[in-house]
């Protein structure tokens, strides 16, 4: 069964805790490592790669392999506590904030992808089973566009 998450947004702190318990929970051994991602994870809102993640945390713990960001993103995966998003040209993006479904807004010249928040995706999801009759348990939504700093960079260099 999935854990219902309250959709009011947490702080970076209190969401790293609730990750640390979910995994204890499941008797999951929290290494100094793999406190290191779910850190990242709970404070990132730019939906980072298992590569980023890896490149930014190399310097800190010099001990740190891909393998251990694999690790931890798949034991958070089985226990529903982040987001994957898959993509064929971005490769695989993570929300540790959001671990449910919501709708991305994501650049096509850097990658940038954020979150928007103000979509009313229930009323619609209610519309979509009332008139297809499915019950529908998931959904994905992305928004493909140019951000301001990409339209910037393209203005300045006209
Ligand atoms: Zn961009
Ligand atoms: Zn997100």
């Amino acid at each position: 069964m999935r854990i219902q998450h309250e959709k009011a947004q947490q702080s970076p702190q209190k969401r790293l805790q609730q990750m640390v318990d979910r995994l204890r929970e499941s008797d999951c051994r929290i290494t100094p490592q793999r406190y290191a991602v779910l850190r990242v994870l709970a404070e990132s809102t730019d939906h980072p790669s298992a590569e980023s993640m890896y490149a930014n945390l190399i310097d800190q713990y010099p001990t740190m392999s891909l393998a251990t960001v694999y690790k931890t993103i798949h034991l958070l995966k089985l226990r529903g506590e982040i987001l994957e998003l898959e993509f064929s040209d971005l490769g695989n993006r993570y929300d540790g904030k959001k671990p449910y479904p919501h709708p991305h807004v994501i650049c096509t010249e850097c990658g940038k992808i954020v979150d928007h928040e103000q979509l009313d995706l229930q009323a619609i999801i209610n519309r979509m089973m009332a008139e297809t009759g499915f019950k529908i348990v998931t959904n994905r939504l992305d928004f493909y566009g140019i951000c301001p700093d990409c339209q910037e960079t393209e203005n300045n260099s006209e």
